[in-house]
């Protein structure tokens, strides 16, 4: 039996968080929790407090470490869990050197503080936070590479073409005999609406993805598949891929989560119900199996699967994607920000959804990319973006 391993969950109370304990609670001789991190749902935090009783619990803001202190303290008496909050208590507890595992499971470029720290500290990562990867590729493989970090995709594509491709993939792809990779996508909740109506859409309706239940900012990304176009820059720099090696086809029932080519004629794909706790259980154990909730995948009861070439031009944001990953530098970090930015818009109804590539666009028409080897113009290149985009959805401004 091996020693029990520790874990610390970044975003613990979003989809994949929840996902990931799900798995955990399956296997507690195997995995201990040594920190659960929140934004802002301090209730749900509490529950999985009481429920793991981890050693710290970290939020962002002090007033929300007070409240959950109330919430952890019963009659008089306290939990063992400690409360922590600000940005560096979430560096300090994903680099800790009690933590063997950190999730990366925080949205948004609000992740990479921590990842790229735990990334440092040589820790074993499992990254569904994809925009960390997206902003700063260079920097965190490069921190990995250095600290002989382990990172592990948990994004659903991305844990299949690690699953088909052989172990020594990292030696490059060519000499492994890989010849493309192809991100399966749903094409989201509008692969069949028509184009003018895309300017009426609602958040709730963005929200509704057919195949997963998932966090809103990356719903919305499903919908405008620019979440597709931040998986292919994810691809580039887990696999060392050139763009043009890999791509997307659309696949609606989510069943084949992607492939991978070789130059033999081969194809070998990873299949399963589209349930996340099957990568993140992956990931966990790896290279172990281990039990994941997942019922067997009964493809009988599915029958058909089909798949159609990706539409460019109802998908735009895919092609700002080939754009920037291709552009290199900080390209990607500029696109990113941009997509934070209009999607955060989109939700709170201060833009249509079909105005969303091209505010995209017109950000990255106006900041030149620059090498992205410092964190420093790799934080300046996001910083620039959130605020021209900012301004020009103040001025209605977007293509
Ligand atoms: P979510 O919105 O459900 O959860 C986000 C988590 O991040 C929450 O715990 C929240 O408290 C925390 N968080 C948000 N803003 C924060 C901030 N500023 N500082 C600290 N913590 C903050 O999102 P999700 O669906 O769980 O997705 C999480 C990440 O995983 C995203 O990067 C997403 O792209 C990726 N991902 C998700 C799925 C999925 O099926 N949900 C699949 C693949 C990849
Ligand atoms: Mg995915």
């Amino acid at each position: 039996m091996m020693a029990k391993q520790f874990l610390t969950l970044l975003g613990a109370t979003g989809t994949i968080g929840c996902n990931t304990l799900e798995v955990v609670a399956l296997h507690p001789d195997r995995y201990g929790l040594f920190a659960l991190t929140a934004h802002r749902n301090i209730e749900k935090l509490a529950q999985q407090c009481r429920r793991f009783n981890p050693r710290f619990a970290v939020v962002e803001h002090a007033d929300d470490a007070q409240r959950l202190l109330q919430l952890l303290t019963d009659n008089g008496a306290r939990s063992a869990t400690e409360i922590l909050h600000g940005a560096e208590a979430l560096s300090r507890v994903a680099s800790a050197p009690e933590v063997d595992i950190v999730m990366a499971a925080i949205v948004g470029a609000a992740g990479l503080a921590p990842t790229l720290a735990a990334a440092r500290a040589g820790k074993r990562i499992l990254l569904a936070n994809k925009e960390a990867l997206v902003i700063s590729g260079a920097l965190l493989m490069d921190a990995v590479r250095t600290s002989g970090a382990i990172l592990l995709p948990v994004d659903s594509e991305h844990n299949a073409v690690f699953q088909s491709l052989p172990h020594h993939y990292a030696r490059g792809l060519k000499a492994a005999g890989v010849s493309r990779i192809t991100l399966t996508a749903s094409g989201g909740p509008f692969l069949h609406r028509n184009l003018p109506d895309l300017k009426r859409v609602t958040p709730d309706e963005a929200c509704k993805h057919p195949n997963w239940v998932m966090g809103r900012k990356i719903s919305v990304d499903s919908a405008t598949m620019m979440n597709k176009g931040l998986e292919l820059i994810e691809a580039c720099w887990l696999f060392g891929a050139e763009p043009d090696q890999v791509d997307i086809v659309i696949h609606p029932e989510s069943i084949v989560h992607s492939m991978v080519a070789y130059v033999d004629g081969s194809v070998i794909a990873q299949l399963g119900c589209p349930d996340m706790r099957t990568p993140i259980a992956h990931a966990l154990a790896f290279p172990e199996r281990i039990s994941s909730g997942v019922p067997v995948l009964d493809l009988t009861a599915i029958g058909v699967l089909n798949f159609k070439a990706l539409d460019l031009q109802r998908f735009p944001a895919v092609s700002l994607a080939y754009r920037a990953i291709r552009s290199g530098g900080t390209a990607p970090a500029i696109l990113n920000a941009a997509n934070e930015v209009a999607v955060a818009a989109f939700l709170e109804r201060q833009m249509r959804f079909d105005q969303i590539p091209g505010l995209i666009e017109k950000v990255m028409n106006m900041l030149s990319p620059m090498p992205g080897d410092t964190l420093a113009t790799v934080l300046n290149a996001d910083a620039q973006s959130r605020a021209i985009a900012a301004t020009l959805i103040r001025q209605q401004s977007f293509s």
